[in-house]
């Protein structure tokens, strides 16, 4: 789903694990944001605004990595530092977030990533200069995370979920068509891929779609495995 960016919310934080000092937090109005804000429905579903996340940071070169780092991530750097990035997948939030939940949410992720240990990000060795860029990327009914789809729990039963979800792919592919492009459905678009996950939400413990495990009930969402 590229978008051009219409909103973008920047934290800049210094030191990291110990404390976080957050020195600048700012919203970006690029164009008419009110109208970008406005909620709205999709085929008479409610639609909500999706956000991503992505951290920017230097870090010291970990030699033992056997791929070379890019011009940009060592250009005007020094000896053995680099700039990285890594990037979240965009969630739906219920309502349009306000700038304090953004940031609240967008350093969540960040900490919960540094202190599991066994996350990519983890292993980042003297991150420094760390920025969190929130970015708005449109409005959806569902949202995909890694080979799987959510949607916030609206009190559809199952078959109500299973044709907004249908709904959901066949406008993702009729748009993929018009680009000339394939959808980016990791693999959703075939419907014999759909499960569900019960009663613990763990990837092995395959059921009929959609998931209404209790960590997706806690969430209040439900998801579509593919
Ligand atoms: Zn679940």
């Amino acid at each position: 789903m590229a978008r051009t960016t219409k909103v973008m919310l920047e934290a800049e934080v210094t030191r990291l694990r110990e404390l976080y000092i957050v020195e600048a937090a700012k919203v970006k109005e690029l164009s008419s944001v009110d109208d970008w804000q406005n909620e709205r429905t999709i085929d008479g579903e409610r639609a909500y605004p999706l956000f991503s996340m992505t951290a920017f940071f230097e870090k010291d070169w970990d030699s033992e990595r056997k791929h070379k780092p890019s011009s940009w991530q060592i250009d005007g750097m020094p000896e053995g530092r680099i700039k990285d990035r890594s990037t979240w997948s965009a969630r739906g939030f219920r309502e349009w977030p306000t700038e304090g939940e953004l940031t609240k949410w967008s350093r969540e992720l960040w900490d919960g990533a540094i202190e599991r240990p066994r996350s990519e990000i983890s292993r980042i060795l003297n991150p420094t200069n760390l920025s969190l860029v929130v970015t708005f990327q449109g409005w959806a009914v569902w949202w995909l995370t890694w080979f799987q789809h959510e949607t916030f729990d609206v009190g559809l039963d199952d078959e109500g979920v299973l044709a907004s979800f249908q709904r959901h792919c066949d406008r993702e592919i009729r748009k993929a068509q018009y680009a000339g492009r394939e959808p980016s459905l990791m693999g959703a678009e075939d419907r014999w891929r759909w499960s569900g996950s019960e009663p613990n939400g763990g990837n092995d413990d395959r059921s009929p779609p959609p998931c209404r495990c209790k960590f997706c009930k806690e969430a209040g969402i439900v998801r579509i495995g593919h």
